[in-house]
């Protein structure tokens, strides 16, 4: 049987500033349990996709002018971010976004800052540490003085620490050394088939994504022009040509 869709994405265009059409109608699904990569040049769409997935536009006032958004089988495109967290959907933003003058463990902790089953958030905490056993050495230290990729650490545990079902990654390779991002994407591995946890996740680094993802989605110009299971995109032709840096 065909895998059942934790959500889809129908149709979407979204304009900024009344004017700037940037998604010109942008479809997908993503299976449950499956990490589904959304790839693409800069500025193709991909963190517009994820922005309005979980309804972040607006601050950039951005909005979604058509289509649908639906996530287990109810049109969330109306709930704010928080009620979509309610959900189990999370988002992951690009560029980290620690709270600087936390320890690494006190950020982690904000993740978990509306349970009150204070046994269960400290039994997540031990699993965020077992995952990324860095953050455990780290824990005492101030978030603003860690590295990068201890910094992408740090936020993808605090999106953990709220049990999610599903996490919108955006760009976790983003100014991280090759071996770093490795690090990273097995941890994406190992989260999703460890917790069960469904991933979306944008990626510029399309050679790194496709071997870690099991679908892709190729976006230009705010448009989706190839997507497929990433180990066929994997031996396309086009995508080795423009996405892979080989013919
Ligand atoms: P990147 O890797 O740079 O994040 P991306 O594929 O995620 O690329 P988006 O950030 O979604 O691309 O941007 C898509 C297009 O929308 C770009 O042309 C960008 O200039 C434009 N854009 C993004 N944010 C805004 C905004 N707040 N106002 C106007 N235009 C925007």
């Amino acid at each position: 049987p065909a895998p059942e869709n934790l959500l889809e994405v129908n149709n979407i265009e979204v304009i900024y500033n009344h004017v700037i059409l940037v998604l010109k109608g942008v479809s997908l699904t993503v299976p449950k349990g499956s990490i589904t990569a959304l790839l693409g040049g800069n500025g193709a769409g991909k963190t517009t996709t994820l922005k309005a997935i979980s309804n972040l536009l607006a601050s950039e006032r951005g909005e979604v002018t058509k289509g649908s958004i639906v996530y287990r089988g109810e049109a969330v495109s109306e709930l704010n971010p928080a009620a979509l967290v309610k959900k189990g959907v999370i988002q992951v933003m690009e560029g980290r976004h620690c709270f600087e003058h936390l320890t690494v463990e006190e950020n982690l902790l904000t993740g978990a800052y509306t349970r009150s089953d204070s046994a269960a958030v400290k039994q997540d905490l031990e699993m965020v540490y077992d995952y990324f056993p860095r953050l455990r050495e780290r824990r005492k230290s101030q978030a603003g003085y860690t590295s990068g990729g201890e910094q992408q650490m740090v936020a993808m545990g605090r999106a953990l620490m709220s049990r999610p079902e599903t996490i919108l990654l955006d760009e976790p390779s983003m100014g991280l050394a090759p071996q770093l991002v490795e690090q990273i994407f097995d941890i994406v591995k190992a989260v999703n088939e460890g917790e069960g946890v469904t991933f979306l996740l944008a990626e510029q680094n399309t050679n790194v994504a496709l071997r870690f993802a099991h679908y892709g989605y190729i976006l230009e110009n705010g448009r989706v022009v190839m997507d497929g299971e990433a180990k066929d995109l994997r031996e396309n032709p086009d995508v080795k040509e423009f996405y892979l840096g080989m013919s």
